[in-house]
């Protein structure tokens, strides 16, 4: 069922067994799992089923420390969220991801690769991916014309990744509209978060839209989907009882700010030409391609981040500008523009140097980032114009990050001298072993992790193993928001799977 909020009555209350607040892969992931049962859910999306720039402009924040794309333009907020235009690139996490390397301060889950493997494979089916199989040897068999490099498999690894067309808005919206159980409230943007007494339950959300209307709503349960940056800003922004916010007696909620570093690191010289169908991948055609990884003995011995590196031509990468230039206007339809018209005259002046040049490769590095508490989301005194105080995001990166991209191609680098297959030439900013900075050319890959991180210890983690707030008893977290660490797998696929294990915890205790 849908309701727009903007034609209830003023002041309308509305209740329900589950309240998601959210309507993103998150929050679409979560109530679909509960259709067709016997729980009312309320599914509350701020944004209605088209871009709307008023609603838009909520999102709208200031960047400090490392450059970062402007906020308003790096989600989108109507039903159906960022996946509106993702890239739908998709690989689960590693074993590795989830455990405490002491070399990675931050590190470990209170949650094993195991816990979410179930999940991994449902998700994969509401992303409307393959099968859930990421091992090089099952897709050498299912697809035609895979050559792996002839590199030491102890070194380096084939990371494979799948590719997701789900748009959720599109895909997902006549299920949710028509599902009897399933209350779709659009325009309806929760502004507070209000708790009983001693703070330990939630009782009520507070919604508000445009036209003027506030409407109340009163579940059993609450999740916040609302992603990474917008979860911590609702859970500091609730702070009428809670004065720091909810969630936040020990000053975590919107700290460990983590985002994929996505950057261009090296050149990949081939000594022959080298089919590299298994490294490419073309939107909407390929089902599957793979990265190179370091594995996790190297990552271990040479104290680094988990990370990969992907391959484009040269030709192409020497023409293509960073995404950190291209995506700086505030709205994101014409930030979007601006990159693929770049990307397409870097394949048009590409077309035009055929020869030599077909044996080099620019290589790509995609990496976790360690966690760090300064790297942080916090509240402005500007307010949005329903009332909610803006936020700051501090963006900021290590030595140990730096180190680690430096350390991924040099290990590459000797693997293809030893096999005789190249050379690989390390870009301009990593040849200084001295300097932890980061360019401005630095992007991120739109990911927004670990705002509201997860530990067993409430002095560590805003949430606990099943996602929910430590110490409120009925207020949970939904998607990437959650990550302890960010692996360098891209969010969505892991926190879909994330989002449905907390699901099935509900269900277990509703
Ligand atoms: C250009 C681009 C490319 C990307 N490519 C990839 C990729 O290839 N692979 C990948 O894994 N990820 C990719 N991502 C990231 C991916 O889009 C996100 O990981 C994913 O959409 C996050 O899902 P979510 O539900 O947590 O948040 P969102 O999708 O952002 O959804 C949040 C929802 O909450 C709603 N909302 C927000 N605040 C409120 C409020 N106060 N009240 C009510 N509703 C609210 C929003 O309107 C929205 O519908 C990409 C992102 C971008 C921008």
């Amino acid at each position: 069922m849908h309701t727009d909020a903007r034609v209830l009555n003023n002041q309308s209350l509305i209740e329900g067994d589950i309240c998601i607040i959210g309507a993103g892969a998150a929050g679409i992931s979560i109530a679909l799992d509960w259709m067709n049962t016997s729980k009312k859910v309320i599914l509350l999306e701020g944004g209605g089923f088209e871009y709307d720039d008023k609603v838009q402009d909520l999102y709208k924040g200031k960047t400090t420390g490392q450059k970062y794309f402007p906020l308003k333009a790096s989600r989108l907020h109507y039903f159906g969220g960022t996946t509106g235009h993702w890239a739908g690139m998709c690989s689960p996490f590693d074993e590795v991801d989830f455990r405490k390397r002491e070399w990675v301060p931050g590190s470990g889950w209170p949650i094993s690769k195991k816990d979410l493997d179930p999940y991994y494979a449902k998700a994969n089916e509401t992303l409307k991916l393959g099968p859930y199989n990421y091992e090089f040897d099952y897709w050498r068999k299912e697809l035609k014309d895979l050559n792996p490099f002839p590199l030491d498999d102890k070194v380096i690894r084939n990371k494979m990744w799948q590719y997701s067309q789900a748009h959720f808005g599109d895909l997902y919206k006549e299920a949710i509209v028509e599902a009897k159980n399933i209350h779709l409230y659009t325009y309806a943007n929760v502004v507070d978060i209000l708790a009983g007494e001693g703070v330990q339950h939630i009782s009520s959300v507070i919604v508000k839209n445009h036209e003027g209307k506030t409407h109340t709503v009163k579940a059993k349960h609450f999740i916040l989907a609302c992603g990474a940056i917008q979860n911590a800003r609702m859970l500091l922004a609730s702070n009428s009882q809670a004065p720091r916010g909810l969630g936040n007696d020990h000053d975590l909620v919107g700290r460990y700010f983590m985002e994929h570093l996505e950057i261009a690191s090296s050149e990949l010289w081939l000594f022959r030409p080298f089919p590299t169908n298994l490294y490419s991948w073309e939107y909407g055609v390929t089902r599957a391609s793979a990265e190179l990884a370091i594995t996790e003995e190297i990552q271990e011995k040479e104290r680094i981040l988990n990370g990969t590196a992907s391959l484009l031509p040269l030709s192409v990468g020497k023409h293509q500008k960073p995404r950190m230039e291209t995506w700086q206007d505030e709205d994101p339809r014409k930030s979007s523009e601006s990159l693929f018209k770049n990307w397409s005259e870097a394949d048009e002046a590409a077309k035009s140097e055929k020869g030599a040049i077909e044996r080099a490769f620019q290589l790509n590095t995609r990496i976790e980032q360690a966690p760090n508490p300064n790297s942080r989301v916090t509240l402005m005194a500007e307010k949005d114009e329903l009332g909610v105080p803006r936020v700051n995001l501090h963006w900021e990166l290590t030595a140990l990050d730096k180190r680690s991209v430096r350390r991924i191609h040099q290990l590459i680098g000797q693997q293809f001298g030893i096999a005789g297959l190249g050379r690989v030439k390390l870009m301009d900013f990593l040849r200084d072993e001295d300097d932890d900075t980061f360019p401005d050319s630095t992007n991120g890959g739109w990911h927004h992790m670990g705002t509201t991180r997860m530990s067993d210890d409430p002095g560590k983690g805003v949430v606990n193993a099943d996602c929910r707030v430590h110490g409120i008893s009925n207020l949970f977290v939904a998607g990437s928001a959650c990550y302890t660490t960010s692996a360098a797998p891209n969010p969505t696929l892991t926190l879909v799977a994330l989002s449905l294990r907390l699901s099935d915890h509900i269900k277990r205790i509703i």
